[in-house]
């Protein structure tokens, strides 16, 4: 930290090289492209992977609207499609109705929802039939697996936010674009910083249009920091969801989340589904509990999102999780205790709801 502030290297520089290379071969992935958000990487990822104006892109109607705005920021047009109801990431089945309704889409957006990974044999199969690019949502699945394969290393790229909260947090914002291909990497070294090229002949010379979304030195550093202990803080994430689900499983009017097979969880988001969410969580707040809910908007009844012409019913599972999604505190260094307590808080709050 101290040797960045020495060298001024506060935009890009050494620190931000290590973390992107150190990053991406967390992911299994050959490169690694630091940004300023989790958004950015979304929006330039898609630039670079070749989204045309006004294209469609299969985008998950339960999502961080992050997931939706960036395709339209990258001048696409989401198409939105209803998600499993146990593991909340797309649903195969609907996805493939989409790509029949409307011919020649060819990008898919699997977002992996709260640290579990989309179905990606069914993704990589629908991707092979209908010749998608897969472009992974992985901001709330730093570490996470499928099949022993972790998130960042399916799509033919991946992004990946350090907004604070994320399984990988910086003490600001940040993201990163993963991904095999040196071409896409290299669009997006210039689409982050004014069309530069990474080893540029001068610095007053632009050889494209690009905009500024790069990532801090000191965040880069402290992100190289934080990363030697992912799969340790991924661990006891796991760990405290466990004990969670031990205590609620069974309950009459409390649903636990699944793990799917193949899949290992990073439980960026413990949430349970309960009727009357909004009196059990306000309930909750009462006592103490920090509780949330992600998200209480579905996306195609955002009023951001009302161009596209939806309305209610359109997708009923999103419609419902919204309604019943309940966020249950979970952080590394949680301890049983708390978690004994807000599972007596919860238990107390449905009953008398
Ligand atoms: C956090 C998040 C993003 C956006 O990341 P930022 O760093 O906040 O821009 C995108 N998608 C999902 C699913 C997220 O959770």
């Amino acid at each position: 930290m101290a040797g960045i502030i020495r060298a001024s290297a506060y935009i890009g520089g050494a620190a931000v090289r290590r973390f992107e290379e150190a990053f991406a071969a967390y992911c299994g992935v050959k490169h690694g492209v630091g940004v300023g958000s989790g958004t950015a990487a979304l929006t330039l990822g898609l630039k670079a992977l070749g989204l045309r104006p006004g294209e469609g892109v299969l985008v998950p109607s339960f999502t961080f609207v992050a997931t939706a705005h960036s395709v339209i920021e990258a001048g696409g047009r989401p198409v939105f499609v209803d998600v499993d109801p146990f593991r909340f990431t797309l649903d195969p089945e609907a996805c493939e109705r989409a790509l029949k309704r409307e011919k020649g889409i060819r990008f898919i957006i699997p977002v992996h929802l709260y640290g579990q990974m989309a179905d990606m044999d069914a993704v990589s199969a629908l991707a092979r039939r209908y010749k998608l690019t897969i472009f992974e949502d992985a901001a709330q699945a730093h570490g996470a697996r499928f099949r022993g394969r972790r998130a960042g290393s399916f799509g033919a790229a991946a992004a990946f936010s350090f907004y604070p909260s994320k399984n990988l947090g910086a003490y600001g914002d940040g993201g990163i674009l993963v991904t095999n291909d040196a071409r896409v990497a290299d669009k997006v070294v210039r689409l982050r910083d004014q069309g530069r090229p990474r080893e540029g002949r001068s610095k007053y010379l632009h050889p494209g249009v690009g905009g500024n979304h790069r990532l801090d030195g000191l965040q880069a550093a402290i992100l190289n920091v934080k990363l030697a202990h992912l799969d340790e803080w991924n661990e006891r994430r796991r760990t405290a969801a466990s004990l969670y689900t031990r205590l609620l499983e069974g309950h009459e009017r409390i649903r636990v989340p699944s793990i799917a097979p193949h899949s290992q969880h990073v439980f960026h988001i413990y949430a349970v589904h309960v009727r009357h969410r909004d009196k059990v969580l306000e309930r909750l707040r009462a006592e103490g509990v920090s509780a949330d809910v992600h998200y209480p908007i579905p996306l195609h009844m955002q009023p951001s999102m009302r161009f596209l012409g939806h309305r209610k019913g359109d997708f009923p599972v999103s419609e419902l999780l919204a309604r019943t999604c309940l966020s249950l505190p979970l952080y590394p260094e949680l301890r049983p205790s708390q978690i004994r307590r807000v599972v007596r808080a919860l238990d107390a709050s449905v009953r008398g709801a």
